[in-house]
């Protein structure tokens, strides 16, 4: 099983999609966070990467296509949930090339539709925990609300993203998130075509719903 899934930053695109990689235990593959590991280690990609993630700008295209190609390569041969990739039309472009010369079909598209104010204040809120990154806390959503300062999951401890508190970084972030000729929706929208041609099945999903309306409503789209 492998899937696309789309949502701007703070539409709560992480959390249904570790619902999505437990269902069919695929691997999670996310750009981003795959990014942050480099930064983290040290390595040459990183150093070049971290300029633009501070700005909220899309790191290259020739560093990132390769590092997730390689990546899907790598970790997902029983499957794969992307998440954070395709970002762009071109790398949504080369992403359908690379696979279909592998007879690689991508099974679902996802689309979690939210308004750019609402995952603006969503961002702001949004706080990572140390232990697992997919552990959901957000000081502005009760249902996720952390347990004082600590995870609501685990107990860990948490900090929010730089990238998270920066205004500007974040109107960069939508920006290309919202640009529905070049950027992101145009990525995502790119897949809904090919869905129409019944190469793929594209969902929407409302982000507005509750959390467990948005799983429950996805739950019963997929197969
Ligand atoms: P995210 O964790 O998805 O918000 O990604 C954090 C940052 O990593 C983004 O703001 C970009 O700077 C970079 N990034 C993540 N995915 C991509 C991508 N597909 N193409 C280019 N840059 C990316």
């Amino acid at each position: 099983m492998n899937i696309l899934i789309f949502g701007p930053n703070g539409s709560g695109k992480g959390t249904q999609g570790s619902l999505v990689k437990k269902k069919y235990n695929v691997a999670h593959i996310e750009s981003g966070a795959i990014f942050r590991e480099h930064i983290g280690g040290g390595t040459e990609l990183g150093k070049k990467a971290k300029a633009f993630i501070d700005k909220g700008q899309l790191v290259p295209d020739d560093i990132t296509i390769p590092m997730i190609l390689a990546t899907l390569k790598d970790k997902g041969k029983g499957g794969w949930l992307l998440d954070g990739f395709p970002r762009n039309i071109v790398q949504a472009q080369k992403l359908w090339e690379a696979l279909s010369a592998d007879n690689i079909k991508v099974d679902y598209v996802i689309e979690i539709l939210l308004p750019r104010e609402t995952a603006k204040n969503r961002i702001v809120g949004r706080r990572l925990c140390a232990n697992d990154a997919n552990h959901p806390n957000n000081i502005f959503i009760d249902a996720i609300k952390p347990n004082g300062d600590k995870c609501r999951v685990c107990g860990g401890d948490l900090k929010s993203r730089a990238d998270d508190q920066d205004e500007a970084a974040i109107g960069v972030r939508h920006d290309i998130y919202y640009d529905t000729k070049e950027g992101t929706l145009a990525a995502a929208y790119f897949y809904k075509d090919l869905a129409a041609k019944g190469k793929t099945k594209y969902i929407e999903l409302n982000g507005e719903g509750s959390i467990d309306s948005i799983k429950d409503t996805l739950l019963k789209q997929l197969a």
